[in-house]
């Protein structure tokens, strides 16, 4: 069985470990140094785990202790600006960074509750490093990676928000499954990301199986294969063409892994039983949506490890693309199932508050 590396990198830019992410071992190694009995340590790790973060709202700890925590740790690393709730349940939140030198940026995640589960997307970076021209958030300048404190503070904060306003209706209230398909490209960030999955699957962290976290990325290969030999988690590949000299436009960092590269790769990713390798595919008006785009992405694809998810685009203000109409999507659809290909097609969620796939960017900074 593969072995998880524990938790080694805590700190963030003042060095202080970061609570969203600090281990039992390492919060009962820090109790002991201040003097405190070791139970404590679970203590706070109980708080930790159901989203609490500000020491003073930990109801069983003693005043001392709470001093201790604000001294020696960086406990709320995220402050919530704004939440935005869509008609459809899908709840957008921005989040301010705190620490010097980046504070008022901002980062936005989105909690997409269903009736039999709650899916967190969680942004990875401040802008992003690569420069997709279909995406928004590729229109902002990349300014830093996320600390993986900062995060996992999305995750803990959309649960203690679920639990203080829960949803109305049949949709599930917990948080089940976490998707990195927010601002940024994770595995450009792989110390965060690896660090921040430690926690999402470790025992004192939050428990949760590989096959509830999805790591989405543009295709770098090298970072994939760590990926699957450290933590073989779920994998979404943005692939939006399956022809190089159209991906390396839409997503350039083709010109430096190819789809060649990208291929031999995706066959190494160890699968377990049932489990596939999405590959998302932005339906683009006239630019991927041709006979000759649906040709070669029938080829491409591995039809006993991958499925295609056909994704609607969704405009945002100063976008060169059109999405493909809904027909056109289902005719796509319907191809790639005639050839023995699972081909979904996403259905779009909180479109009205800007929180659909593509459509997020922090807007403004602020103080
Ligand atoms: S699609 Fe992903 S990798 Fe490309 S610019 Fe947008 S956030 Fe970055």
């Amino acid at each position: 069985m593969r072995r998880m590396p524990t938790s080694t990198l805590t700190t963030n830019s003042n060095d202080k470990p970061q609570l969203p992410v600090i281990s039992l071992a390492a919060l009962q190694s820090l109790m002991k140094d201040r003097g405190q009995p070791a139970f404590r340590a679970k203590q706070v790790i109980d708080w930790r785990n159901k989203g609490v973060l500000n020491p003073d709202e930990m109801k069983n700890i003693p005043n001392e202790l709470r001093l201790i925590l604000n001294e020696e740790l960086l406990c709320q690393p995220l402050r919530l600006v704004r939440r935005e709730c869509s008609s459809d349940g899908t709840r957008k939140y921005v989040f301010a960074l705190n620490r010097p030198r980046m504070a008022g940026k901002m980062v936005e995640s989105v909690l997409i509750p269903e009736e039999s589960r709650g899916t967190v997307c969680i942004s990875s970076q401040v802008g992003c490093v690569l420069d997709c021209p279909f995406c928004h958030t590729g229109t902002q300048a990349f300014e830093a990676n996320l600390t993986a404190g900062e995060i996992i503070a999305q995750v803990l904060m959309i649960k203690a928000d679920l639990r203080n306003e829960p949803l109305t209706g049949e949709l599930h209230n917990e948080v089940t499954h976490i998707v990195y398909m927010g601002m940024g490209e994770p595995l450009a960030n792989e110390a965060g990301l690896h660090e921040s999955l430690i926690m999402l699957l470790s025992d004192d962290g939050l428990k949760l199986s590989r096959r509830r976290i999805t790591v989405s990325t543009s295709g770098l290969v090298p970072q994939i294969n760590r990926l699957g030999e450290t933590f073989n988690v779920n994998l979404a590949i943005s692939l939006h063409s399956a022809i190089d000299t159209l991906r390396d436009v839409l997503v350039p960092i083709n010109k430096k892994h190819p789809l060649k590269q990208l291929r031999d790769c995706l066959n190494r990713y160890s699968l377990g039983k049932q489990r596939h390798i999405t590959l998302e595919y932005v339906l683009l008006k006239e630019t991927n949506d041709r006979e000759e785009d649906l040709q070669a992405l029938i080829d491409f694809v591995n039809p006993e490890r991958e499925r295609v998810n056909l994704i609607q685009f969704n405009t945002y203000p100063g976008s060169p693309y059109e999405g493909s109409s809904k027909e056109h999507m289902s005719k796509f659809a319907q191809r790639l199932i005639s050839k023995g290909i699972r081909a979904t097609v996403r259905r779009s969620r909180g479109q009205d508050i800007m929180a659909a796939c593509g459509q997020l960017k922090a807007e403004t900074s602020v103080e």
